[in-house]
């Protein structure tokens, strides 16, 4: 019997819903505005897709789509009239930038009360306090946020369960672990370094990998019937071949997994749903409590 689908559209929808009734209760349109620098294309993408979606839910935004060539002076210029402007209410410098472009500096110039994608220095350290709850309203990294709603929305229990999250990037793996702490799992955390993988990876109830590496997670790497959220997004394309996507998630796990996200279309819909929902307690922050 193959792994139940978690499948990403029901859940987004859920969150999109949410954030759509929080916005048309505000007495101003939450205003999103979105940086962009270069020509990557992935971002190029990923830009046009939240903007559709943040018009879709009644958000107003605007793109800043900068030059390759853009410094970090101009950039910090362009956050500090931001940051000062009332009128908005949350700013997302989109991910890659051009490599001579450090990102550090750049999360620590959004103004916190701003900072929709939760990379800011103090949102960090709000997610990691164990006295704020994974349901306090604090600004914290999309996708994260995104696979925990996926997972509640499908009935996957988490508290007292094992997790092991594969990858410890700041975007995704290490705040994955502060948001499964804070749901009550029992967290282990895996990169690079680690050795014996595999002996790790099946310990785990609930496996998220975000690793970046296609197929890196294979059947006998799980434990049969665990819950597996595959956050890698990979383009495959062959000569002559249509452009693919594909996961770090080798295909094989359907037949060990009890339940398992799809890609495309199950932790993608989420990060997108979740940035909207951001946006809007950004917003809501801003107008009901003016608090950083
Ligand atoms: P990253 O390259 O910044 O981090 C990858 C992490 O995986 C590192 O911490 C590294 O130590 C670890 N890793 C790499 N190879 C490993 C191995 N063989 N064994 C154990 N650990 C290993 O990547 P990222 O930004 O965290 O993104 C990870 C993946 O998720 C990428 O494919 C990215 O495209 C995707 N992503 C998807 C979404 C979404 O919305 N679905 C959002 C963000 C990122």
């Amino acid at each position: 019997m193959g792994a139940r689908v978690l499948a990403g559209a029901s859940a987004a929808g859920a969150l999109l819903t949410q954030a759509s009734r929080r916005a048309s209760s505000l007495s101003i349109r939450p205003h999103l505005v979105l940086i962009r620098a270069g020509t990557d294309p992935a971002s190029l993408s990923y830009i046009r897709g939240k903007q559709r979606q943040a018009e879709i839910t009644g958000l107003r935004t605007t793109v800043h789509a900068l030059p390759e060539s853009v410094t970090l002076p101009e950039l910090l210029t362009l956050l500090a009239t931001l940051n000062a402007d009332s009128g908005v209410h949350g700013i997302l410098v989109q991910l890659p930038l051009p490599p001579h472009l450090p990102v550090a500096p750049l999360h620590e110039a959004v103004d916190p009360r701003k900072d929709v994608d939760g990379f800011h220095p103090l949102n960090v350290g709000r997610l990691w306090s164990g006295t704020r709850a994974v349901d306090a309203p604090v600004l914290a990294p999309c996708t994260p946020l995104g696979v925990l709603a996926l997972l509640r929305h499908h009935g996957i229990p988490v508290a007292g369960r094992r997790a092991v999250v594969v990858g410890r990037s700041d975007i995704v793996g290490r705040p994955m672990a502060a948001v499964l702490l804070g749901a009550d799992a029992t967290v282990t955390v895996v990169h690079r370094r680690s050795t014996d993988l595999a002996a790790l990876t099946r310990e785990a109830d609930v496996l998220v990998v975000a690793a970046g590496q296609p197929w890196l997670i294979t059947a006998d790497m799980v434990r049969p019937g665990a819950t597996v959220v595959d956050v890698g997004i990979h383009r495959i394309s062959g000569e002559g071949q249509p452009v693919r996507l594909t996961g770090d998630v080798h295909p094989e796990v359907a037949g060990v997994a009890g339940a398992l996200t799809p890609v495309p279309g199950g932790v993608g819909p989420l990060t997108v749903a979740q940035l909207m929902l951001n946006t809007v307690l950004a917003a809501e922050r801003q107008v009901n409590w003016n608090v950083v």
